[in-house]
């Protein structure tokens, strides 16, 4: 029964994985860093990275997952649970429950439990297909109660970011989410659970000025954009022209805010070597 279940939860993550394949339906694909098309196919297979010159394109949350875990063990954490309407923003229900039918995803992030080559750790994942993975009430909400489960359940905590910031159409309650993760983390680290910060193109606003930038570990893919105001808002605050590759992960590692540049092809690896690494190498 157990092997039933685990099958079943594989084919859920597997068919959510497919139906994000955003090559899918195309049968080129142009690259927005070489602007060279290719095949749709080698798209895919190569989780969204160009064949051609290796540029990272966005990945869905649970193609994401689907690379990430081990076959089977797949568990969704706050599947259903969905954003609100709190300020009755003009248009805005519609828009949500267009993009659920759009994306497949219910929130602009996808929390769950599952296993990493065997070792057990909750994963958050940001998906910027949904509202620019704008952080409003539910993502805030469903990344705390990720947090909160991590620290009950004594594993590490593993958060992707690609967002645009916090969501407009919520106001307030966006900005409030900042300090709600936040405090969350913070008590999280200091009751000594590991958290493994992964930042993928974009990362900005207020969840970069949130949990984005408080891991334990900073990890970053190549050439994403992390920070908090856009390059375009800064040039036009201080009148001045910035530096070639300002707020790419390539710069941010050269100036310490970043560990390590990892590859998509090569995240299995390096996360299970650090889960190796706090576990002490036992798997669980
Ligand atoms: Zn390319």
């Amino acid at each position: 029964m157990t092997q039933l279940f685990r099958q079943r939860r594989d084919r859920i993550l597997a068919y959510q994985a497919m139906r994000q394949g955003r090559a899918l339906s195309l049968q080129q694909l142009c690259c927005e860093g070489c602007g060279q098309e290719s095949p749709a196919m080698q798209w895919n297979e190569g989780l969204m990275v160009c064949p051609k010159c290796g540029h990272h394109m966005p990945l869905g949350a649970y193609s994401r997952l689907h690379q990430l875990l081990d076959a089977g063990s797949f568990r969704e954490l706050d599947g259903d649970l969905v954003g609100r309407d709190p300020l009755e923003f003009p248009g805005y229900p519609e828009k949500l429950a267009a993009l659920r039918e759009k994306t497949g995803l219910k929130e602009s992030v996808v929390t769950a439990y599952g296993t990493l080559r065997g070792y057990g750790a909750v994963f958050a994942v940001l998906d910027s297909s949904f509202l620019m993975g704008s952080m409003g009430w539910a993502v805030g909400e469903k990344v705390t109660r990720a947090v909160e489960y991590a620290g009950r359940h004594r594993l590490p905590l593993i958060i992707f970011s690609a967002s645009g910031g916090a969501r407009m159409q919520e106001g307030i309650y966006s900005l409030m989410q900042m300090a709600k993760t936040t405090a969350a983390i913070t008590r999280f680290q200091q009751n000594g659970g590991l958290y493994i910060s992964c930042l993928t193109h974009p990362t900005t606003g207020g969840v970069t000025a949130s949990f984005a930038s408080l891991g334990d570990v900073m990890l970053a893919e190549p050439g994403a954009l992390i920070g908090f105001a856009g390059p375009r808002v800064i040039e036009q605050t201080i009148g001045e022209k910035l530096p070639e590759g300002f707020q790419r992960s390539e710069a941010l590692l050269e100036n310490g805010f970043l560990d390590k540049i990892v590859n998509r092809s090569q995240w299995p690896e390096v996360l299970a070597q650090l889960l190796a690494l706090h576990k002490g190498g036992k798997s669980c």
